[in-house]
């Protein structure tokens, strides 16, 4: 709690049954900017209870069918309307996100408030196109295999890409039908209500989509825990997705969904088809976002005979990406989420110095804005894949250069780590290229390439980056409910 002075262009109230509401117990907490250190406002603190509101208000709203009992075509035409509210409002979203979390502006504008708009378009117009089946059942009956809406939907979102990670799950829930509640995190809360006041402007009817703001104790947990919640749509740390799973288990058996961690390995052959490529996509996506992104390719795996190039090349693009003021128009690297971020990634840059990696570009926390939290682009070289800074994922802008002696031995290496969200392997040899991408165990695999992304492919991990997919239409196999219906037939032929 804190008496600090708020700023009016933020209101950090709660979003439950349609309205801004204080928590109950009148708590707020501190929304600090990494840009600066300022104070942004304060946020409705809620527990418990408030959750417990913004649950009944969610299953009230899903019972009396406001929403669900909508046609698909007509939870289109909000989902559209939605969507295009929001592009009408980048530059404040953007802002918004930046000022919250650190991102430069012209990203959060062009990727964030972008893919946001596309992906709660992209599920409403999906919604409508999607049709049930009928089984090849005997002649004596009719079996119909439809979908139904899962009910009240909580969703519990991280702070890297704030916007996006809740729209991969609220809009196929909402265009399923749903109700939801989303919480999300406590470091960039405030995004999420401007979507859930938008959401309201577009004709989303109250109660179908909530907020409740506060910490993951406080507030997540009576949310995974909670008796009236269907289903759990997770992303966040490896750590605290196990929890969701066991409070899954401890409660009503709801189903739970984890978008989790990575550590995911970018081999780079010699034969790669262009270097200069390779190294510009391998550096521009460690230090995008600030490293800040759970797909960064933050073990860099490139073959002996082009290490040096490699390293050589790279170092030459970093001064590209040194952190600036992010609501500056070029900049590129931002300001890292807060103090305790900062602080981990920096102890992660010392053991990776003790345990015998060679720094040779970054490792210093810098202070481009006064009081704000900025890191360095940092690289290894000399990694080895036993290293701290190897297995464990350090979410800031600190690559890991490791090397290898041939396929079999780079395969081996990336797939020993117990994440598997992504993987990447640069080689101009198709048998390869297949033969490599089929072994690595993740969720995507790139080829040439690092960047590619659209809302049409699934996103999600093998091993211990999580349970189940967001985007695409498999993500809707998380929201529905899938219902089998026997008609008897009396033919009177
Ligand atoms: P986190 O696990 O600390 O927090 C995520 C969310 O869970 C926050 O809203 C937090 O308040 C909440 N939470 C924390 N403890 C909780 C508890 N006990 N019960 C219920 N909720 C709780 O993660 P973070 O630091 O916010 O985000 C970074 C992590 O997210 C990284 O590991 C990253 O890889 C991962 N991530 C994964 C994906 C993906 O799609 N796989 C995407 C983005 C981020």
């Amino acid at each position: 709690m804190s008496s600090s002075t708020s700023s009016p262009g933020f209101d950090g109230r709660a979003f439950i049954g349609g309205e801004r509401v204080g928590a109950k117990s009148g708590k707020t907490f501190d929304c600090v900017s990494p840009v600066d250190g300022s104070v942004l406002t304060q946020v409705a603190q809620c527990e418990a209870a408030d959750v417990d509101a913004a649950v009944a208000a969610a299953r009230v709203a899903f019972e009396d069918r406001r929403w669900a009992g909508k046609s698909p075509a007509q939870r289109k035409k909000v989902m559209h309307k939605f969507a295009d509210l929001l592009l009408s409002k980048a530059d404040e979203l953007a802002l918004t996100e930046t000022m919250d979390m650190g991102k430069p502006v012209q990203y959060a504008k062009v990727v964030d408030v972008n893919a946001t708009a596309n992906c709660i378009r992209w599920y409403g117009e999906a919604v409508d196109k999607i049709y049930d089946e009928i089984a090849p059942t005997p002649d004596t009956a009719l079996a119909l295999i439809t979908r139904e809406p899962v009910g009240v939907v909580g969703v519990i979102v991280p702070w890297n890409y704030p916007m996006i990670m809740a729209a991969w799950k609220i809009a196929p829930a909402l265009a399923a039908g749903n109700s939801v509640v989303l919480k999300p995190s406590e470091k960039s809360p405030l995004s999420a209500l401007r979507l859930a006041d938008i959401a309201m402007e577009a004709g989303i009817p109250a109660g179908v989509f909530n907020v409740v703001t506060g910490t993951g104790p406080e507030a997540g947990s009576p949310l995974a825990l909670h008796m009236d919640v269907d289903a759990i749509g997770f992303t966040g740390s490896t750590r605290v997705g196990k929890q969701i799973h066991v409070m899954a288990g401890q409660s009503n058996l709801k189903r739970a969904w984890t978008e989790l961690g990575g550590k995911s390995p970018n081999i780079v052959f010699a034969d790669c088809p262009d270097l200069d490529v390779a190294v510009q996509k391998s550096v521009g996506s460690i230090f995008f976002n600030q490293g800040e992104s759970c797909n960064a390719p933050s073990r860099l795996f490139v073959e002996k005979s082009i290490k040096e190039a490699f390293i050589e090349k790279a170092l030459a693009l970093v001064p590209n990406f040194q952190p600036a003021d992010p609501r500056q128009k070029g900049t590129v690297m931002g300001a890292i989420v807060d103090n305790i971020q900062m602080s981990s990634v920096m102890r992660y840059i010392e053991s990776g110095k003790s345990e015998g990696a060679k720094l040779v570009a970054g490792g210093e926390a810098v202070q481009p804005v006064a009081g704000g939290y900025y890191v360095q682009p940092t690289i290894f070289d000399g990694v080895k894949n036993n290293m701290t800074i190897a297995r464990e994922e350090i979410f800031g802008p600190v690559l890991s250069v490791l090397s290898f002696e041939d396929a079999a031995d780079a395969v081996r290496q990336a797939n020993d780590n117990d994440y598997g969200l992504q993987a990447a392997v640069w080689t101009r040899d198709i048998n390869k290229a297949h033969g490599v991408a089929r072994a690595l165990r993740a969720g995507t695999v790139h080829v040439n390439q690092y960047d590619e992304d659209d809302i049409t492919v699934p996103f999600g991990g093998f091993k211990q980056s999580g349970v189940g997919r967001d985007k695409s239409l498999h993500a809707f196999d998380k929201y529905t409910e899938t219902k089998t219906t026997w008609i008897r037939i009396d033919s009177p032929i």
